[in-house]
């Protein structure tokens, strides 16, 4: 429709006003913009009113009027006016204002000026408002002043109306226009998945995002899940649709949605699209990927699992493996190892390892980390430009590696192995990976510092347990060992306590006296195993050769350990090999019981089930039992040989015909044996034992008896005779040799043989009264027999001298005989006296220096040493306790035999010396004369014991019977070495 097609020029004002509205209705309902509408208004304005100009202003978002149409009006006058408002923006209940003429309009002074060059006398100002009040304003010029009609300005006020309506609507267009736009945006650059499905499931619309990762819009929309998802996924996502059109509200769920890397996993919130009339039209859905948080979750999930269990893990063994298997689980990658440190030698080498080739795994050892270890970790994207790598780069290569990330182990600052994540492509850790890497890389420094510790520490303990056990083992296999003296029995008893705590198998073997090894004792806490044990050791004979030998033949301990390899290697025959399986042997000691040198046996302990293995400490253990084994094995022995021997005493005492005794020291008779119950005339020995000993002793000899007894029980030795009166009252003459003993408790006692010496001293007595008798005889007779004889010989002489002239035929030799006769019969006499002086009296005291004493003999004797051509010499002699009379006649004895026994034709040569014997002198006499054979060595010690004739060799044969008188009343010793035709020596002894 055209408004040109109104006829003609419509004079009539209302008519006017409706063609105007009429016109203003038709422009604004095809209005595009609100452009339009103002345009459109301004003319309506001017169709329905007087005025000749119009325009229209409205406050913009500074609160500012501006003029968005005018008709009529200068740019000048609008860019004065701007801004100008009978109202406030917003305020309500705004009636029209009408100025009939300006110049009169105080209010509108200002403007005067401006309205005379713009030719305005009058103004209506019309508000524009809606329901939020007042937002802009129509303005009505005139040229002339002007009376207003209520009809111009309600019409004006009706066309505001309308402008205000069409403004409000092209708002909400605009409005709703740019919602959707933002709403679009929004749902385009959200990173979730947005989408709206119809009724039948078909995309009615999806967000950017979700065309990225499913498809073109052109290809979903208007299509359903079927044609956009695999089957599986497709059908997933329509059973949630239709939970959510069920539940007429929105749900939550996991979903999963195939993507080019993999299957993603969302969380899609679904809820209906319900229509006005409460109809569901559709499935609106947002749904968040959340695999990488998921990703995250699970690697925090296994982090936190990890380090739980890594610090629980108190082995280190295990923690390095837990570290393998935490790595293998968070980062894909060929080959995974922990390199660490060895704490020993500094060698750097692989603790711990997955997926790398055995070769690898052997090779790799290096002398010292890296240098410039980095201190975090480090991505090698290509191994063979790496210079930290330099050393690897063959392993690398033969391993087929050609990427790497190295996480170092960094404990209290010190980086003390690494973990390393291999790869056989080139490939580039994420960053995440490298964060998890390192995170990895700390959590294991702390758990290996933790095991360590806890390995530490736990070593220390169980070397302070095993030495606690040691030492428990030790004391109470002490006692034991002295607690016994059946050697056999302690010693098992010994074996049965090693076990548990310091062994599983224990085992005593003794040397026997064929020299073979006798096991004595084998102990295990299980009675079968035992008998296992004791069957094998005789089946392999290990007595007599076996390393339990070897240990006692060399005396020295031997330590072992038993794998299963030494087993195969050493055994002979499968079943040998088997039978040592089953003994189940871990580690053993075998340590030789020595006594000194001599070795008696071996102690053997074996560890088995408790898996544990011997150390140097066990060993000395072992040693230090064995040798206390030893020692008491010998106690053992020695006191079984004590018993013995003391049986055989017993024994011994019991038959022998002397009395022995134990006497107490205040004198009770603790022991008696059935010699001395006879003895002492005693119906038992219970008679006496008990008694005191002093009461058996005569009265006279008692004191002397006591202090005797007292002496022996403080330790002395002695012997005495006294008298004893029997129980029946008879006395008895005894002689006791006494000694001391210590008994067990420490005490000493009296020990004697005690012999009755009541006949031999009767017998002594007689004879001593005979000798002293015969002596005496002996003495008178050589002394009396002198004078006489005396007589004879002067006789004699006077005879010869006298009448020999005379005498003739026999009687010259007669008288001869009896002179040869008289002064033989004198030299005897003259001897005979010598010898019985010698030893009638009483040992003179006397000292003599011998020198001194051989030198006046030699005197004496000077002319038969020049007579013979005979050298007598002699060396140092010391002074004797012997009167100096009696060592001459000693010396003159020796030396004149010496002179006289030569050998013919053989000057004799003589030499006197003495050396100091012990405690006493032992004095030679050695001649080079004709010696003596041996039967006659003793004899010729004996009263008138010759080995010659006169005629062969003067003498009385009483020379050395005088001699040895004289010694041995001094306490000495004479007695002759000699070889026949060479010499003889004659010794004595005096006393120093
Ligand atoms: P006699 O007066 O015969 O020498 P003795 O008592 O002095 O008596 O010696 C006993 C015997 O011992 C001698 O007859 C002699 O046969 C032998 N006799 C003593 N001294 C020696 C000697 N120095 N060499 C060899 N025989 C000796």
């Amino acid at each position: 429709m055209s408004v040109a097609a109104w006829p003609g020029t419509i004079q009539d004002p209302e008519l006017r006003r409706l063609r105007a509205l009429y016109k203003l209705l038709v422009s604004l309902s095809t209005a595009h913009a609100l452009q339009d509408v103002y345009n459109a208004a301004i003319s309506s304005l001017i169709d329905a009113t007087s005025a000749d100009r119009a325009s229209i202003l409205i406050f913009d978002d500074n609160g500012v009027m501006q003029f968005q149409a005018a008709q009529g009006l200068s740019l000048q006058y609008q860019a004065a006016t701007t801004g100008h408002s009978p109202w406030s923006r917003g305020e309500r209940d705004a009636r029209p204002l009408a100025v009939p003429d300006a110049t009169r309009e105080p209010s509108l002074a200002v403007y005067r000026e401006l309205f005379a060059s713009e030719a305005i006398r009058a103004l209506a100002f019309i508000p524009l408002a809606l329901e939020a009040g007042v937002f802009g304003k129509l303005v009505l010029y005139y040229a002339e002043p002007h009376e207003f009609h209520g009809d111009e300005l309600d019409i004006a006020q009706a066309i505001a109306n309308h402008v205000s309506l069409a403004t409000a609507r092209q708002q909400a267009e605009l409005e709703r226009v740019r919602t959707s736009q933002r709403l679009q945006a929004i749902l385009d650059n959200s990173p979730a998945v947005i989408f709206l499905k119809d009724g039948a499931g078909r995309y009615q619309f999806v967000n950017r995002k979700h065309a990225e990762l499913f498809g073109p819009r052109e290809e979903v929309l208007g299509h359903s899940d079927r044609d956009v998802f695999p089957p599986d996924f497709a059908e997933r996502f329509r059973d949630n649709d239709r939970a959510v059109i069920e539940a007429r509200g929105p749900l939550s769920f996991e979903e999963t949605a195939p993507h080019p890397d993999g299957v993603h996993t969302y969380v899609s919130i679904k809820f209906p699209v319900e229509e006005p009339d409460g109809t569901i039209s559709g499935v609106c859905g947002i749904a968040t990927d959340i695999s990488e948080r998921k990703r995250l979750e699970e690697q925090l999930l296994l982090l936190l699992e990890a380090s739980g269990s890594l610090l629980a893990t108190p082995d280190s063994a295990e923690v390095l493996n837990t570290i393998v298997r935490l790595a293998q689980r968070s980062i894909a990658a060929d080959g995974y190892a922990v390199w660490q440190e060895r704490r020993e030698d500094g060698v750097w080498a692989l603790a711990a390892s997955a997926g790398l080739s055995e070769e690898f795994i052997q090779t790799a050892s290096l002398s010292s980390p890296a240098p410039n270890l980095p201190a975090g970790p480090l991505m090698i994207p290509d191994v063979t430009v790496e210079p930290l790598l330099q050393r690897r780069q063959e392993a690398l290569r033969r391993e087929g590696v050609l990427s790497m990330l190295l996480v170092p182990l960094t404990i209290g600052g010190h980086a003390g192995g690494t973990v390393v994540f291999y790869s056989k492509t080139h490939r580039r850790f994420t960053e995440s990976e490298v964060r998890l890497g390192a995170t990895i890389g700390n959590l294991a420094a702390s758990a290996l510092a933790t095991a360590e510790l806890y390995d530490q520490q736990t070593k220390l303990r169980n070397e302070a347990e095993a030495a606690e056990r040691r030492a428990s083992f030790l004391a109470r296999a002490g006692l034991e060992l002295a607690s016994s003296l059946d050697y056999q029995e302690m010693l098992a008893r010994v074996a049965r306590l090693a076990i548990p705590d310091f062994a599983d198998w224990a085992a005593v073997d003794i040397l026997d006296d064929s020299g073979a090894l006798k096991c004595v004792a084998v102990a295990h806490s299980r009675p079968e195993k035992v008998a296992f044990a004791t069957e094998f050791y005789r089946r392999y004979r290990l007595g007599q050769r076996g390393i339990t030998s070897a240990a006692l033949r060399t005396g020295r301990s031997i330590m072992g350990e038993v794998s299963d390899e030494l087993i195969e290697l050493r055994a002979r025959d499968a079943r040998s090999a088997a039978d040592v399986r089953e003994l189940g042997i871990r580690s053993y000691i075998i340590a030789p019981m020595l006594l000194g040198e001599r070795g008696l046996g071996t102690v053997t302990f074996a560890t088995a089930e408790s898996g544990r293995v011997y150390g140097s400490a066990d060993l000395k253990t072992a040693e230090e039992l064995a040798r206390r084994a030893a020692v008491a094995i010998d106690q053992a022995r020695l006191h079984r040989e004590v018993l013995q021997s003391e049986e055989w005493l017993s024994a011994m005492i019991d038959t022998t015909p002397d009395l022995v005794k134990v006497v107490g020291p205040d004198g009770t008779l603790l022991r008696l044996n059935p010699a001395g119950v006879s003895m002492l005339e005693a119906e038992s020995a219970e008679q006496v034992i008990g008694a005191n000993v002093y009461d058996v002793v005569a009265a006279e000899f008692r004191e002397t008896y006591r202090s005797f007894n007292e002496s022996i029980c403080r330790g002395d030795h002695g012997s005495l005779e006294f008298d004893v009166i029997t129980m029946k009252g008879r006395r008895r003459k005894v002689e006791t040799h006494a000694a001391p003993m210590r008994r067990a408790d420490g005490t000493i006692v009296h020990l004697a043989v005690t012999l009755d010496v009541t006949e031999r001293k009767r017998v002594e007595d007689a004879l001593r009264h005979a000798n002293q008798d015969l002596e005496q005889f002996a003495f008178s007779a050589s002394h009396d027999l002198q004078e006489p004889l005396r007589s004879i010989k002067i006789y004699s002489e006077l005879l010869a001298r006298r009448y020999g002239d005379k005498l003739e035929g026999p009687a010259v030799q007669y008288l001869e005989f009896l002179r040869t006769g008289a002064t033989r019969m004198e030299t005897l006499l003259g001897d005979l006296l010598k010898y019985t002086q010698a030893t009638k009296f009483e040992a003179a005291e006397g000292t003599a220096d011998a020198g001194e004493v051989l030198a006046s003999t030699f005197a004496d004797l000077a002319g038969t040493v020049e007579e013979t051509g005979a050298r007598i010499t002699w060396g140092p002699l010391p002074r004797v306790a012997i009167p100096a009379t009696l060592l001459a006649q000693v010396f003159q004895n020796l030396l004149s035999n010496a002179l006289k026994y030569r050998r013919e034709n053989v000057a004799p040569v003589v030499y006197v010396s003495a050396e100091r014997g012990n405690g006493s002198w032992v004095f030679s006499v050695r001649d080079n004369g004709i010696g003596i054979e041996a039967e006659f060595r003793e004899k010729i010690f004996g009263l008138f014991k010759r080995l010659h004739t006169s005629a062969e060799y003067s003498g009385t044969g009483l020379g050395l019977a005088i001699c040895q008188r004289i010694v041995e009343r001094y306490h000495g010793r004479i007695w002759v070495e000699s070889e026949p035709a060479l010499g003889s020596t004659f010794r004595f002894t005096l006393p120093a």
